[in-house]
């Protein structure tokens, strides 16, 4: 008869069960913090770092199929290499014959066994110098967003089934993060221009206002609208009308600091919230702005075409502004008053 307390098997069962135990508890841990979609890149690195201390690997990547419009795997993040990676030195494009392979076989595969496949082969050169052993597919919605990349174990042996499964479960995790992540991009940003879209432009300059008001740091906004479309619709068509849009969101963004928020507002309305800026320096960001797009050369038919907008900017008052709509009102009307004196300029409202 057994004791109570022991376990068939003896002391390696138990070791074997207790690791179990703290490989679940370690996978809860992240399911739950997968509700904060925020924390992507949080979620992304204990993701990683989980790999490390439960697989007792020296190295780990993953690449992933994270913004809506990409059509490649990038590699987003990596730990325990003595070198960093940029985002472009590993790019997997989505049709390669290892992610067709992945998609109708959904488990992890071990470097040498997919070798044996010459398909392969131009596709896993890609990943050399992450040194892989062990791919794992990150599955959502019957296709692949991603591959966690495991380097060789520090232990002796090779990946056990248990390990296999501990896998499959985090990289469903992490399917479902990046899954998460992408539909939080595509509630609030744009497709065309890629700035964010109007109701989350609200939600944000409101966020920067009672920011503004508690640590008592200027706040301004830039209202944009391109001057004389409808001309250019009329003139050059809708399609090429779309194509100034979008440069014009790629412009914006390229201008502008990290932390300011670019959105498309309306039609061909822009704006941006700029915070930690006083009305003096938001004016020049708006100068800077008016200059950049007055010297790009859209692509036209023919040669490059101009196009020109106008722009008013207005700080926030924290004594006078209740809510968002009264900052709106003023960009607007410097706006009204940079169109009214001639277009492609720049005026504030005082
Ligand atoms: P103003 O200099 O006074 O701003 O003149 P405008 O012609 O730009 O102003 P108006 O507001 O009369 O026209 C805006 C035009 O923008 C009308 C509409 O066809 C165009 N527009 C709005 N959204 C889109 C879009 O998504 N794609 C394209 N191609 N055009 C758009
Ligand atoms: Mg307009
Ligand atoms: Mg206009």
């Amino acid at each position: 008869m057994e004791e109570a307390g022991t376990v068939a098997g003896g002391p390696a069962a138990i070791m074997s069960l207790e690791k179990k135990v703290f490989d679940l508890k370690n996978l809860i841990e992240i399911g739950m913090s997968l509700s904060s979609t925020l924390e992507f890149e949080n979620l992304v690195e204990s993701i990683l770092y989980s790999c490390i201390g439960q697989m007792f690997v020296e190295r780990v990547a993953i690449i992933l199929q994270v913004d809506i419009d990409q059509h490649n795997y990038y590699i987003h993040m990596s730990k325990g290499y003595d070198e960093g990676f940029d985002k472009d030195d590993v790019v997997l494009s989505e049709k390669s014959p290892l992610i067709a392979f992945f998609e109708k076989n959904p488990m992890p595969q071990h470097l040498g066994d997919l070798m044996k496949n010459e398909m392969f082969l131009e596709d896993l050169a890609l990943f050399n110098r992450l040194q892989p052993e062990l791919f794992v597919p990150m599955v959502s919605k019957q296709t692949i967003n991603g591959l966690l990349i495991l380097g060789s174990k520090l232990t002796e042996g090779d990946f056990s089934s248990d390990d296999h499964d501990f896998l499959r479960n985090l990289a469903r995790f992490a399917a479902i993060a990046v899954e998460n992540s992408r539909l939080y991009q595509m509630a609030t940003v744009d497709r065309m221009t890629r700035l964010y879209v109007h109701h989350f432009f609200l939600e944000r300059l409101e966020e920067e206002m009672k920011r503004s008001q508690r640590y008592k740091t200027p706040l301004s906004l830039i209202m944009c609208d391109i001057d004389h479309f409808k001309n250019f619709n009329d003139t050059y068509g809708h399609q090429h009308g779309d194509i100034i849009l979008r440069e014009t969101g790629a412009l914006l963004r390229r201008e502008i600091r990290k932390m300011d928020i670019p959105a498309r507002y309306g039609g061909e309305e822009f704006a941006v919230v700029l915070p930690e800026t006083n009305l003096a320096n938001a004016l020049s960001v708006a100068s800077r702005l008016r200059r950049a797009m007055e010297e790009w050369g859209f692509p036209g038919p023919e040669e490059p075409l101009h196009v020109t907008i106008s722009i008013g900017v207005a700080q926030y008052d924290p004594k006078r502004d209740k809510g968002s709509k009264e900052i709106i009102r003023r960009a607007d009307l410097a706006l009204y008053k940079s169109k009214k004196s001639g277009r492609n300029r720049v005026a504030a409202y005082r």
